[in-house]
């Protein structure tokens, strides 16, 4: 039997003629994108993939109802530049019998660093054809242009297509452009080209049964028909907290930090502080639509907030 110091000797030895180059073969060129394509986890029987659609840059000035020193120095804390790089994730629920996307993602509509949904779907060995269901944790074009491919079809020819009620309603028409700053009113246009292709199959919901282990809650603020969605298989579940976190540095620690780009910021403070406590008090594994890729970790209470813990590496929930 090899002993822990031979085995360590020899490794380093393999290791050592390994490292050792006969000759430079080639220049390669920088490859630019990175790997994080896709992450698949259990929660009972179901299959969850955590697919990145990319990260995006979100300037601090974004964020309200937090004192911008404050905030700095959480930044400088977590090592975190402004803007902070942050993550678009959409999720795959597979039940065994269908397959439920949650969210589309932004395709070109948001630059360069968005938009690597349908290539990391095929990187995952799923076809846009074999999508059963699309839910929307609600309507902006981060989660939801991702729904039309770049000739304004369908990208996903078989889905049918869940929006909360509260937000197909506000999104689909111009008038409500007053409610929110002038800078966000081409989110109404975006809204309608994304949701067009899908008319005929769309249903719109409150709360309650999407399908099988797939229940909505209503959690609105952000948007109107904000949504999270509840995945139970068996005694297990997981939260799928769509917007409920912008801006993971900052939101666990002050959950009353809010974003420019919410419709209603006192309402979606509640229903934040709502579903960080129901996470926190059932002990629910949650996923984040902006949490840092894959997304995937556990809120507990601290002090009158909250914490955030990645669990990346856990298979099994
Ligand atoms: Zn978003």
């Amino acid at each position: 039997m090899i002993d822990r110091r031979r085995f360590i000797q020899t490794g380093f030895a393999a290791a050592a003629a390994s490292t050792v180059p006969a000759t430079a073969h080639a220049r390669a060129p920088m490859a630019q994108r990175n790997g994080s394509t896709f992450h698949r986890f259990k929660v009972g029987d179901f299959e969850i993939t955590a697919l990145s659609d990319g990260a995006i840059g979100v300037p601090v000035a974004l964020t309200t109802r937090l004192d911008p020193a404050r905030h700095r120095a959480l930044l400088a804390d977590q090592m975190k530049p402004d803007p902070v790089p942050t993550s678009v994730n959409v999720f795959l629920v597979n039940t065994g019998s269908q397959l439920a996307l949650i969210d589309a993602g932004a395709a070109a509509s948001m630059g360069p660093g968005l938009g690597q949904l349908q290539a990391n779907l095929a990187a995952a060995g799923i076809k846009p054809e074999d999508i059963d269901l699309i839910a929307l944790t609600h309507v902006h074009p981060d989660h939801s242009n991702g729904l039309i491919r770049a000739d304004g079809k369908a990208a996903f020819p078989n889905a049918e297509l869940v929006v909360g009620q509260a937000d197909a309603a506000f999104w689909l028409n111009e008038a409500n452009a007053g409610q929110i700053a002038k800078d966000f009113s081409p989110f109404f246009g975006m809204a309608k080209t994304a949701l067009a292709p899908y008319a005929t199959r769309t249903r719109t919901i409150a709360a309650g049964d999407v399908m099988t282990g797939v229940t909505a809650i209503a959690a609105p603020g952000h948007t109107p028909g904000h949504t999270v969605f509840r995945i139970s298989s068996g005694q297990k579940q997981l939260l799928i907290l769509g917007d409920t976190v912008h801006s993971p540095a900052t939101q666990f620690i002050h959950p009353e930090a809010a974003v420019a780009f919410d419709v209603d910021q006192d309402t979606a403070v509640a229903s934040r502080r709502r579903l960080f406590d129901l996470a926190a008090a059932d002990r629910i594994p949650v996923v984040g639509m902006h949490l840092d890729f894959p997304g995937v970790g556990y809120i507990q209470r601290k002090d009158s907030a909250f914490s955030f813990t990645a669990t990346p590496w856990q298979e099994t929930f």
